[in-house]
C-alpha cells in the first residue's frame, strides 16, 4: 500500500473487518505514503506547531523546512469569535489583569468569580434551560458528568459515532452500553424495545434508568441529529436525552442557539444538554445545562466539579462577550451577522465542493464538511499538497474513524470570506486531482 495515487485498498477490507482493534492499529501504523513513510507519523499531516493564531483567519504553521502563512480550514472557530475579536478580546484582557489566568481554586473553594456565577446564568438563558454548570474543559463535562448521572444498574444507549469523551464517560459509569446504528431513530427504538416493553412505567422495569447520549451535528460526519425523531422515540420509552452541542451551539439555529433552534425542539424535550465553548465561542471549556433540581444535585456530587480548577477567568470572560455578541447586546448587529455568514459560507463550500465532484459527507447548513479519501495513505498527501499552497486542512484516519473511510475534514467560518473560500476550493480541486479523490463526475460550468 505505497502510492497514493495508483493504490486502492479495497481488497484489505475483508481482512481488516476480521481483525481486532489492536490488529488494526498495528496494520495501520505500517501504511506507507509515496515515500515509503508510515503514515501514522507523516510530516505533514499531524502535530504541525503554530506560531501564531490572526484574526483573518490566517493561521501560521512552524515548521522545520519553513514558516508557512496557511488559510485555516481546519478550525472550529466557526464564528470567527477566536484570535483578536473587536469586542471580546479587550475584556478577556481586562479580566486577566483583575481576576489573573487562573482561579486556582475550585468552584467551591474561591473558584467561583463574579465571571463564573454570571457565566452559569448566561449560558443557561442562552441554551433555554433553567440552569447550568460551567466546567474547564469539554471533554472532561462528558466523561465527567455521566458517571455522575448514571452508574450500575443504569442503561446507556449511545450513538455509534459519538465522541470520545462520550464514550469515555459512559465506560467509566459502569453503567451497561447499547450502541445503536448512527443517527437512526428506528434502530434506537429497536434496541430500546429489545430492553423494556413500551409505555412500561419507570419504576416497573430492569433498568433504573435509561440515558440515550446524541449529538448536535456529528464531528467526523457534518450530519445534524436527527433530534424530533430520537426525541419521540425517548418520550414513547421514557428514556432520558443527553445532547452533546459541542459543534452545533452557536454554529446553527437563527440566534446560534444550536439544533433545538434548529430543527424546532423544544428545549424542554432534552433533559440534559451539554456543550462546549472550544468551538464558536472561541474559548475554552465546557456545560450542563438541566433542571435546578439536576444542577443542584451536580454542584454537590461532580468530582470535577467539587475538586477541579474552576475555568480560566479569561476564558469564561470570552464566553460571555461571544454570547453578549451573539445576542446583540454588545449594541452591534455582528452576532445576527455572523450567523448569516456561517451558513452562507457553508452552504455555498459545500455546494461548490458537490460539483467538482468530491464526496461530501454532511448536511446542509453543518460548518462541518468531510471530503471522503477513504484510502488512508491518501491522508498525508491531501494535507502535503494543501499545505504546499498554503491551506491548512485536517486530516482524519484510523482510529477516529474506520480503517478505509479517511476524509479530509474541513471547517468553514463566518470569518473566512468569500476570496478565502474560493481560493481554497481552486486549491482544494487541483489537489483532488493529483491525489485521486474526486468520486464523480464534475455538474457542467455554467456560462
Ligand atoms: N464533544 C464533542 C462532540 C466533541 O467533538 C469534542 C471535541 N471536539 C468534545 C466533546 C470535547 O470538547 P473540548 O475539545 O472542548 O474539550
Amino acid at each position: 500500500i505505497d502510492r497514493w495515487n495508483s493504490s486502492n485498498l479495497q481488497g484489505y477490507a475483508p481482512i481488516c473487518l476480521g481483525l481486532e482493534d489492536f490488529y488494526i492499529r498495528r496494520l495501520y501504523l505500517r501504511i506507507q505514503d509515496c515515500f515509503g513513510r508510515p503514515i501514522a507519523s507523516a510530516p505533514d499531516a499531524w502535530f504541525d506547531v503554530v506560531e501564531r493564531y490572526s484574526n483573518d483567519h490566517n493561521k501560521t504553521l512552524k515548521r522545520t523546512d519553513k514558516i508557512r502563512r496557511c488559510l485555516n480550514l481546519g478550525s472550529y472557530n466557526y464564528l470567527g469569535f477566536a484570535a483578536a475579536d473587536e469586542y471580546c478580546t479587550p475584556r478577556a484582557i481586562e479580566s486577566l489583569k483583575k481576576f489573573s489566568a487562573s482561579t486556582c481554586s475550585s468552584r467551591v473553594d474561591g473558584g467561583t468569580t463574579t465571571l463564573h456565577a454570571e457565566l452559569d446564568e448566561c449560558v443557561a438563558k442562552f441554551v433555554g434551560k433553567p440552569a447550568a454548570l460551567v466546567f474547564g474543559m469539554g471533554y472532561v463535562t462528558n466523561s465527567a458528568i455521566i458517571p455522575v448521572l448514571i452508574g450500575k444498574g443504569g442503561l446507556i444507549l449511545s450513538d455509534s459515532l459519538n465522541h470520545s469523551s462520550i464514550v469515555n464517560g459512559a465506560r467509566g459509569s459502569g453503567a451497561t452500553i447499547r450502541v445503536f446504528q448512527h443517527n437512526t431513530p428506528s434502530h434506537l427504538e429497536k434496541v430500546l424495545r429489545e430492553q423494556i416493553a413500551e409505555g412500561q412505567p419507570r419504576t416497573h422495569r430492569p433498568w433504573k434508568k435509561i440515558i440515550v447520549v446524541v449529538e448536535g451535528i456529528y464531528s467526523m460526519e457534518g450530519e445534524l441529529c436527527k433530534l424530533p425523531e430520537i426525541v419521540a422515540v425517548c418520550k414513547k420509552y421514557k428514556a432520558y436525552v443527553y445532547l452533546d452541542e459541542a459543534h452545533s451551539i452557536g454554529a446553527v439555529g437563527k440566534t446560534g442557539r444550536g439544533v433545538c433552534e434548529l430543527l424546532g425542539v423544544d428545549t424542554a424535550d432534552v433533559d440534559i444538554m451539554m456543550g462546549t465553548f472550544t468551538k464558536s465561542f472561541g474559548s475554552c471549556g465546557g456545560y450542563i445545562a438541566g433542571s435546578k433540581q439536576l444542577i443542584q444535585y451536580l454542584k454537590y456530587t461532580c468530582p470535577a466539579h467539587l475538586y477541579g480548577t474552576s475555568i480560566s477567568p479569561p476564558a469564561a470572560q470570552q464566553i460571555l462577550s461571544a454570547i453578549k455578541v451573539l445576542l446583540g447586546e454588545d449594541g452591534s448587529s455582528r452576532g445576527a451577522q455572523k450567523l448569516a455568514r456561517i451558513r452562507e459560507n457553508s452552504n455555498f463550500f459545500r455546494s461548490e465542493l458537490q460539483k467538482m465532484g468530491f464526496e461530501v459527507l454532511g448536511d446542509n447548513d453543518s460548518p462541518v464538511m468531510p471530503i471522503m479519501l477513504y484510502n488512508p495513505s491518501k491522508i498525508p498527501a491531501f494535507s502535503r499538497e494543501c499545505l504546499k499552497q498554503n491551506v491548512a486542512v485536517v486530516v482524519v484516519g484510523f482510529p477516529a474513524t474506520p480503517l478505509l473511510l479517511s476524509r479530509a475534514r474541513i471547517c468553514i467560518s463566518a470569518s473566512h470570506t468569500r476570496e478565502d473560500l474560493a481560493r481554497a476550493l481552486e486549491v482544494i480541486s487541483q489537489v483532488g486531482d493529483l491525489v485521486g479523490i474526486k468520486y464523480f463526475p464534475a455538474a457542467p460550468k455554467k456560462e
